[in-house]
Formats: structure tokens, C-alpha cells, sequence
């Protein structure tokens, strides 16, 4: 946890930027975090340099191929949605190139079966594209989620006192058990239903079983038996609460 910081530093290591977490814990940890591949050591005080030095040497093959990794999936889907015309934009699971019509009356996002059309006015620029698309992408996601929920919801006997589409950072989604309140990252209406649907059966299990133990799980494979494959399709972007 964030709090448990004790202080942070950065240490060059054979030309590898590693960003180093002093915390209050037993073990070290090496991540490579997306989506640009930062490389991170969460360690205690206990542990030196040298050490942390000794770890990355010997985890460079690993750290490598992670970050080439990331990289592709950036270039394939980009954390931020470039709005130039003929870019490709992802929407539940399929890629449309944009293609921005200018002055339009009323600023819009239309897809068909080949396009996603930008109707914006003339002298919009990237800054203001990127909103509309935002946007856009926030209705549909929300309009997504208030089609599925009652069903789910219905099928697992809980209820929900709000669900919510956020942009969030590190997340795909969040449950507050006690406010029944489920929270979706709307970057989700880029990936196919199924991937929604995952995140969204994930946290509604939430109301069940607060914790990610064999009860939690069980119930997973329950309402949803091929909940890893659609795991696997998310990629790893953020992680899932
Ligand atoms: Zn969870």
C-alpha cells in the first residue's frame, strides 16, 4: 500500500532506469509497470543496492521481454487514443479507422460497419477530437453496463445500489461491498463484450465474497466458467480489484 512508503529513489542499473520503493515489507518485488515499462523494486530497508542490483541482472531477460511486450500492445492499442484521420480506434473488440468530417452542425460519433465518423466542426483540434471521442466512449460504455447489470445482477441474487463508469488509471474496475457500488474503467468499451462482461461478473462476485480466495473463485467459475480466457483477452492492461 501506497502508505507504507518509506521513500523512493532511482538507481541506474546497467543503463536501466529502475525506480526503487523503501517499504515497510518482508520480501522484494520487481515489476514492470504499463504502460511505457517503467521498471520498479519494492523493497525493505534490509535489502541494499547490491542487491537490488543482483536481482535485476539476474531478471534482465524477463524485464526485456515485458517491456517489448507493453510496447506492442501500446502500438496496437494505445493507452490514449490517437484522433488524427485514419487512425484505427478500437470499439468493443474491433478496430474502425476515424474519419473526421468537419463542419458538422451538431459535433457526433457515428460508426458504421468500416468507419467510426467524427462529425466535429472545422476548426477543432486534436485536444478537442479526443473529447468528443471521450465522451462518446463514456455513453457507450454506460449504456453497456446498464444493459447487462440487471440480468447479471437478477441471475446472482445481489443487488446494486450504483454502478458507475470511471476513467481510472489502474484499474478495470472496483467494488465497495458495503455501498454495493461498482465502479467500470470505461476503457473497457474498446475491448469485446466479453471482456466487459468478465470485469463486470468479477466485481459483482464482490458482493458475495469480498476476498480473492478459493470461495471467491469458486463462484466465478460458477456464473462464469471461461472467465480466464476472457482474462487473457484484456491483456494486462491495468489490474482488477
Ligand atoms: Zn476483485
Amino acid at each position: 500500500m501506497a502508505n507504507d512508503l518509506i521513500h523512493a529513489y532511482t538507481l541506474n542499473i546497467d543503463g536501466l532506469s529502475v525506480w526503487v520503493q523503501r517499504k515497510r515489507i518482508r520480501h522484494l518485488y520487481l515489476r514492470v509497470r504499463p504502460p511505457h515499462g517503467d521498471v520498479v523494486v519494492s523493497a525493505s530497508h534490509r535489502h541494499t543496492d547490491a542487491d537490488i542490483q543482483a536481482i535485476i541482472k539476474q531478471r534482465y531477460d524477463w524485464i526485456v521481454q515485458q517491456r517489448r511486450r507493453l510496447a506492442e500492445r501500446e502500438q496496437r492499442m494505445p493507452s490514449t487514443p490517437t484522433v488524427h484521420e485514419g487512425a484505427m480506434q478500437w470499439f468493443m473488440g474491433a478496430q474502425y479507422p476515424l474519419v473526421i468530417i468537419p463542419q458538422a452542425r451538431r459535433n457526433r460519433i457515428e460508426l458504421t460497419s468500416q468507419a467510426m465518423h467524427m462529425h466535429i466542426s472545422a476548426n477543432a483540434d486534436e485536444r478537442k477530437c479526443l473529447d468528443l471521442l471521450q465522451g462518446w466512449q463514456h455513453r457507450q460504455a454506460k449504456k453497456q453496463l446498464t444493459a447487462l447489470t440487471p440480468g447479471w445482477a437478477n441471475r446472482m441474487g445481489v443487488e446494486v445500489a450504483e454502478c458507475r463508469v470511471r476513467r481510472m488509471k489502474t484499474l478495470w474496475g472496483s467494488c465497495n461491498p458495503l455501498a454495493q457500488r461498482i465502479w467500470l474503467n470505461v476503457d473497457l468499451i474498446r475491448y469485446s463484450r466479453a471482456c466487459f462482461e468478465y470485469v463486470l461478473v468479477h466485481e459483482l462476485v464482490h458482493l458475495l465474497e469480498r476476498g480473492h480466495n478459493a470461495r471467491f473463485y469458486g463462484l466465478m467459475d460458477e456464473f462464469l466458467p471461461d472467465w480466464r480466457q476472457r482474462r487473457e483477452q484484456l491483456n494486462g492492461r491495468y489490474a482488477i480489484d
